[in-house]
């Protein structure tokens, strides 16, 4: 199988080389030339797999061959035996209605280790295979940041430089990025928003000359392999709700907390292979662009809102024009005018026929400050399970969508721990695992910087050309 772009200006590419390209060298995203889809007969196979033999399934459908089977299972094994929990993603039931995917299990205790330990294992892969050198580059608003630095840390062949905004990140969120003091490590925090660490990446990957100079490879979620390994939690967690539920009749669905549109892209990527999830639902905090374009039709980046739940705290959604490809019919020329619109225009809009699939596809919700402290305060006491402010927004969105003879399996992206400053409003007091705690004794390490893609550039030049980094 080959990949393409959503903007039909790159050449066919294999797994290999799409994985390393990151972001398309037209400015698009790289897509399968064709979604592989599974029968029935496999879904029942896949029934009896657990997490890690699911992922090689899955990602033998992608990955043509290219990464040898031991290889894979190797990488696989690695990846997820950082994992607290020995089913890696563990469904539980909440009441009748409502199960939770935990997706927190990881080094970094949100769902961006999912796919990132696997990442980095697949990059050191490929440094030695293929003996490529390896320098990511990524902006974070605060999860991927932190979990791509754990899958790559102290990894030979391999630098990692993650900007974040600065002081728009929780307290854990930048102990872990921060005080990690591997030499290959750099973490810049800018005086801006995600979104402008965003688009300073996104310039910097589309300078084509510095990116091959720099030889600069993306672990954002513009990234096809993050979207791949992140459909495996939808079929995992698919089965197992099936089992616990033990009524055939109930339909599934899924409700994602969502920001740059990766998670819930994934789950798209698996309902089409045949996954057969109901409703896949779009939660969204107070920055709602998602929630604007499902229910009007409009995809126009509003003003930003500093919520608790940052690490959803994003107007542009980089992976929205992975969907508005496949909205399109799989037309690029539509999907550049489109966009082209979108840079020009400042907006996106879809309307009538098109406006109506979207509706079909998807259902949205926005969940306010407010209702956010209000669920979590509400599920503890009725429960006893602490949600993360994140969790919380797909809870709400679980509450507004799921009909009789329903189950959403709404997904725990991080654990409350990570987000005590939004727990603490409530005056709950909660018991922080030994791994976070730990954290707040050690030095941190990091670079304050302005708002200013040249700025970010110098420290780059210094960082890549292997000269030492003074760390403050
Ligand atoms: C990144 C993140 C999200 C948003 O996921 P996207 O793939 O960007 O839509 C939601 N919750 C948490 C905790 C995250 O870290």
């Amino acid at each position: 199988m080959n990949y393409i772009s959503t903007r039909g200006q790159v050449e066919p590419k294999g797994f290999v080389d799409t994985v390393l390209m990151g972001l398309g060298e037209d400015g698009g995203l790289m897509v399968p030339e064709s979604i592989p889809t599974v029968s029935e007969e496999t879904l029942k196979q896949w029934q009896q797999l657990g997490f890690r033999d699911l992922f090689i399934e899955i990602f033998s459908l992608y990955a043509n061959g290219e990464i040898p089977q031991e290889d894979l299972k190797r990488l696989v094994d690695a990846s997820y035996a950082t994992f607290r929990d020995p089913e890696v993603a563990p469904v539980r039931k909440l009441n009748d209605s409502l199960y939770i995917l935990e997706l927190f299990h990881g080094p970094t205790f949100a769902f961006k280790d999912v796919a990132l330990q696997f990442m980095g294992e697949f990059y050191s892969y490929v440094s030695k295979t293929r003996g490529e050198i390896i320098h990511i580059l990524g902006a974070t608003s605060g999860d991927t940041g932190a979990a791509a630095i754990q899958g790559v840390r102290g990894k030979e062949g391999i630098k990692i430089c993650i900007l974040h905004p600065h002081e728009k990140v929780s307290k854990v969120q930048e102990l872990q990025m921060t005080t990690v003091n591997d030499e290959n490590v750099l973490n810049l925090s800018v005086k801006g928003t995600f979104d402008d660490c965003q688009r300073i990446i996104k310039e910097l990957f589309s300078d084509l000359a510095f990116k091959s100079r720099y030889h600069l490879r993306a672990i954002n979620s513009i990234n096809f392999v993050r979207i791949l390994a992140q459909t495996v939690y939808y079929f995992y967690a698919y089965f197992r709700a099936v089992e616990q539920i033990g009524d055939a009749s109930k339909k599934i669905n899924v409700s994602v907390p969502s920001g740059n549109f990766g998670n819930i892209f994934s789950g798209y990527l698996g309902k089409k292979m045949g996954l057969p999830i109901h409703k896949l639902i779009i939660a969204t905090n107070e920055n709602n662009i998602l929630e604007r374009f499902v229910t009007t039709g409009e995809y126009q980046p509003g003003e930003f809102r500093k919520t608790h739940s940052p690490s959803m705290d994003i107007q542009v959604a980089s992976n929205f024009e992975r969907y508005l490809y496949y909205l399109l019919g799989e037309d690029s020329a539509q999907v550049r005018e489109y966009m082209g619109k979108l840079a020009s225009e400042g907006k996106i809009v879809v309307d009538g026929e098109l406006l109506k699939r979207v509706q079909e596809e998807f259902q949205a919700l926005g969940a306010t400050n407010e209702q956010n402290l209000e669920l979590i305060g509400k599920y503890r006491s009725e429960t006893g399970y602490l949600l993360d402010p994140h969790t919380a927004c797909g809870v709400a969105a679980s509450e507004a969508f799921t009909e009789d003879g329903e189950v959403t399996v709404s997904f725990a992206t991080a654990h409350p721990a990570k987000f005590d400053e939004a727990i603490r409003l409530l005056d709950i007091t909660q018991e922080f695992p030994v791994e976070i705690a730990e954290l707040v004794a050690k030095d941190q390490y990091q670079t304050v910087i302005d708002n200013d893609k040249a700025e970010v550039t110098r420290q780059l030049e210094v960082f890549f050309a292997g000269d030492a980094v003074s760390k403050p």
